[in-house]
């Protein structure tokens, strides 16, 4: 794609990226057919070549970005597909992210929105806060049939149809907190290495059963695991959100505590359970490219950074000798396959422990879920939900699968197929204890 910087822009390594980025488009199209938002609502200006198209324009006028463009933008599930399909190695992620990040900057929202999204980008990424907020929404979720639905077919909410699928997000109990930051969990018998495991902000809350499942499998198989602490949200929700300022101070605050940590007893990898924040730390990188207090030090967590089943694979674990007849849907989150190209692992890892594994049908297709685009995006989310959730009934299984907190709890608000984490089943086939699902 022919672009016209000026040499003034091009001095801006933003811009030179973006530059570079759209450079490698050469308009064909491929990505439109398994970008989800393109399936659904059949808009060029809604597939991943329109959105690239109105970037342009916006990053090369640089004029503040306009209502319509905000809207293309903001229906963007970042959920990466169009950067598995595109043969030219287009770097979607990259220029998405700066896309919003001018938005946020430049665009004023109406303040009801203004003041939905400052909530969240604040109360998500603290986990007391974030329980204490899913408990007042538990109490208020009665009061949601109140508030209006959407037509059918809309694709554009109204400030209270996002407060309804808030609340309808809202679980219906809280399991007590996991393990409190700073604890380590020594290995059994000969250590064989140290790992520091992400705590996470919304997982630790709604499901500090699966960090359990993940100490318990690597310390039973003589690995050390420390959940380092003053750690913080990894900052992709803000990341998401445009956000850069705050997602930035959240990347350098825990580069320092796990640097430390690596000073203090050595880590050979920093573990990861849910794959949306497994792709942002793999990203502080280039993220901190810029920034020369932490440039290299930021490259260092991200080669050190791993998903949990890709450190679980390296440690060659002994096979089972009991099969299951359990059929396991393996549901496949974008982040983890389109934003880390992990795609088989997990499956056999799961098939090698005696499961037995179906793939489902259209699986490039995201859920819905991606970050907080099920509470600003509602509509979509649930047309996406539902035809994933169909997908999944056709192979008929026993348990759903997944990498990804959030996709765990959208697919869950669709079907009683009790829905786990990749790493709980692992656990349990490697003795462990059944998923406790609470
Ligand atoms: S990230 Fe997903 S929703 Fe966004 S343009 Fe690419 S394929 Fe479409
Ligand atoms: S597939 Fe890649 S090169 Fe083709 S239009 Fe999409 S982003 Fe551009």
């Amino acid at each position: 794609m022919k672009t016209e910087f000026t040499l003034a822009q091009l001095a801006d390594p933003d811009i030179a990226e973006a530059d570079k980025i759209l450079r490698k488009c050469v308009h064909c199209g491929f990505c439109t057919a398994t970008c989800p938002t393109y399936v659904l609502l059949g808009d060029e200006l809604d597939s991943p070549r329109g959105r690239i198209y109105l970037i342009k324009e916006m990053l090369e006028k640089d004029k503040p970005p306009t209502a319509e463009v905000v809207k293309h933008i903001d229906r963007c599930l970042s959920c990466l597909a169009c950067m598995t399909t595109c043969p030219s190695g287009v770097n979607y992620m990259h220029l998405v992210d700066q896309a919003r990040v001018k938005v946020e900057k430049e665009y004023v929202r109406p303040l009801p929105e203004r003041l939905l999204r400052a909530v969240l980008a604040f109360v998500l990424p603290r986990p007391k806060l974030f329980r204490l907020s899913m408990i007042l929404a538990r109490l208020a979720r009665p009061l949601a049939v109140l508030l209006p639905s959407s037509p059918p077919g809309a694709t554009t909410p109204t400030f209270f149809r996002r407060i309804k699928a808030m609340l309808a997000l809202a679980p219906a109990s809280l399991p007590s907190p996991g393990a409190a930051p700073g604890t380590a969990f020594p290995a059994a018998g000969t250590r064989r290495g140290r790992v520091a495991l992400l705590q996470g902000c919304a997982q630790q809350v709604l499901a500090p059963r699966i960090n359990q499942a993940a100490i318990n499998l690597l310390t039973r198989h003589g690995i050390e695991v420390v959940l380092v602490a003053d750690e913080q949200c990894c900052g992709a929700l803000t990341h998401h959100m445009g956000d850069d300022a705050d997602a930035l101070a959240r990347a350098r605050a825990n580069i320092s505590v796990w640097t430390n940590e690596m000073a203090r007893g050595g880590l050979d990898a920093i573990l990861v359970t849910a794959s949306g924040c497994g792709t942002v730390i793999k990203d502080y990188g280039f993220l901190l490219r810029e920034d020369r207090d932490y440039a290299a030090r930021a490259e260092t967590i991200s080669a050190l950074a791993k998903d949990i089943t890709e450190y679980v694979a390296s440690l060659d674990l002994p096979v089972p000798q009991g099969r299951s007849d359990l059929v396991i849907a393996y549901h496949s989150a974008c982040s983890l396959q389109h934003g880390q190209k992990i795609t088989q692992l997990p499956k056999d890892l799961l098939s090698k422990n005696g499961f037995v594994v179906k793939d489902v049908p259209e699986s490039h297709l995201c859920c819905g879920s991606a970050g907080t685009y099920n509470i600003l995006q509602p509509d979509i989310a649930n047309r996406l939900r539902d035809r994933k959730v169909a997908n999944i009934a056709t192979v008929k299984p026993d348990m759903i699968a997944a990498g990804n907190i959030g996709c765990m709890v959208q697919i869950a608000g669709g079907t009683s197929v009790p829905v786990v984490h990749t790493i709980e089943l692992l656990d349990w086939a490697t003795g462990g204890s059944r998923p406790g699902l609470n």
